[in-house]
């Protein structure tokens, strides 16, 4: 496959006081990224809360050793399935990398959305960005010290809802706020959330692009992901070149007028005049920042757009491609496996084993006795009771307690034995039924009535 030609570019050159004033722009893209970041962010906060019949919709408990997802309890012996979620989710990322670039980059990451939405924070109590540069070493002048103190307070209460959203995730989230109101937090709790509100405000507040940068494994993928059909936002330097400001423009000068306006509102602070580049994450701030511009000029937009290598050397772009497919496959086959397992999973996890020492016991009365050992556990953490009985082809009888106390015995190995005068083979199928109020769980083991 062609490999797309890589070339040496500057780094982009710091502003004096070593800060990018982001500049906020309006336009179709934002526009796109408001309808798929808002609804994740009411996601995060509201499926916390979500608790259909009392259960959690969302918890990995590590207290009650269960994970609730979508509402079903499931055992960590079910943990394949967050595999399978995880797999699934890796190859949805690689699909729309092979695709479209970092567009999960640009308009579903944590990080860039956290980011905006303190870039938003900053703007509404600093001002603009042009405003907040010249203002930026005038700490403790006018009106600017309440605004940059308004600012971090704004900032550290949507870090402080963050880490307690997130905690939430892994402690009841009506337990944390309990806690938190009646100022009895354990000191782990509030060390945790402490650390959780402080990595927000750094990732969001403080270093921001320089995650993306240098912290990112993805970036690093990227140029492996990547293919000359990729459609990824790039400048169209055919059209823009020889670049020249609109006053020196003539009728060799190309359509970029160097207003620079692209690199005032990258978050990464690149110019992607330069070419593809590992810092630029899709966000596409920039095509609508061109754009806006185009429009004044009354040129043709999209100057800068979503296009591949192939489309900018004025090649056919080929969309249906075998990696991209192959990531399609990946990702279909992933969501089968995980909605099979879904459907395939038990709320009461059930381990019998035989009794090693003996095969098994003959009575005076030429009764058989097999012994065993039985250990349940419950997922629901509402389900309290568990009745035992066994079944099989005869008549059999049972030895030990009857029901079981899910909320005491479930750590415990319980002996059990089961007799029958009803002899069949040497070897037969045993059910052990456990019958809990709407359903009823089986577990086969074996009877053996001889040695073979
Ligand atoms: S915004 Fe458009 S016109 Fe302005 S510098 Fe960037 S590419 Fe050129
Ligand atoms: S170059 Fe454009 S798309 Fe890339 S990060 Fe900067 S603004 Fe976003």
């Amino acid at each position: 496959m062609e490999k797309i030609p890589s070339v040496e570019i500057q780094s982009p050159p710091l502003p004096s006081d070593g800060k990018f004033h982001v500049k906020l722009v309006e336009g179709r893209f934002q526009n796109l990224r408001r309808l798929t970041s808002w609804p994740l962010i009411l996601l995060f906060f509201v499926m916390v809360w979500i608790q259909p019949d009392g259960q959690p919709w969302l918890l990995f408990s590590f207290e009650q050793r269960t994970i609730f997802l979508f509402g079903k309890p499931l055992s960590w012996h079910d943990l394949p399935l967050l595999s399978g979620l995880m797999i699934t989710g890796g190859g949805l990322l690689f699909f729309l990398s092979v695709g479209w670039g970092r567009v999960w980059c640009g308009f579903a990451c944590p990080q860039s959305i956290w980011t905006w939405i303190f870039i938003r924070i900053e703007q509404w109590t600093e001002g603009r960005a042009q405003e907040r540069a010249k203002t930026d070493q005038q700490l403790f002048e006018g009106t600017r010290f309440f605004q940059r103190g308004l600012k971090h307070i704004l900032w550290l209460i949507v870090a402080g809802m963050t880490a307690a959203t997130f905690t939430g995730y892994f402690i009841p989230i009506r337990d944390i706020t309990a806690d938190l109101l009646a100022l009895q937090m354990s000191p782990a709790l509030s060390a945790w959330l402490v650390i959780m509100t402080a990595l927000t405000y750094l990732n969001a507040g403080l270093v921001r692009e320089k995650i993306c940068l240098h912290a990112c494994p993805y970036s690093r993928f990227q140029s492996v992901m990547f293919d000359s059909n990729t459609r990824t936002v790039s400048y169209d330097a055919e059209r823009g070149e020889p670049r020249a400001k609109r006053r020196s423009s003539d009728v060799n000068s190309g359509d970029c007028v160097d207003c620079d306006l692209c690199v005032q509102v990258c978050p990464t602070g690149i110019d992607i005049r330069d070419g593809l580049q590992a810092a630029c994450i899709d966000c596409a701030a920039c095509i609508d920042a061109c754009d806006s511009v185009m429009d004044k000029l009354q040129r043709p937009k999209g100057l800068i757009g979503f296009r591949s290598e192939a489309e900018l050397s004025n090649q056919h772009n080929v969309v249906i491609r075998p990696k991209l497919m192959g990531y399609a496959l990946v990702v279909l086959s992933s969501v089968l496996a995980v909605t099979y397992g879904f459907t395939d999973t038990t709320e009461l996890l059930v381990e019998i084993r035989r009794d090693r020492t003996t095969l098994f016991t003959e009575l005076d009365d030429k009764t058989i006795c097999n012994n065993y050992l039985v250990k349940v556990e419950s997922f629901i953490p509402s389900q309290t009771m568990t009745e035992i009985s066994v079944s099989g082809q005869g008549r059999y009888e049972l030895f030990g307690p009857r029901q079981i106390d899910l909320k005491q015995d479930n750590s415990t190995w319980l002996p059990y034995r089961v007799c029958t005068s009803d002899l069949q083979l040497a070897r037969t199928e045993l059910e052990f039924n456990f019958t809990k109020p709407g359903s009823v769980v089986s577990k086969k083991t074996t009877f053996i009535t001889a040695s073979i």
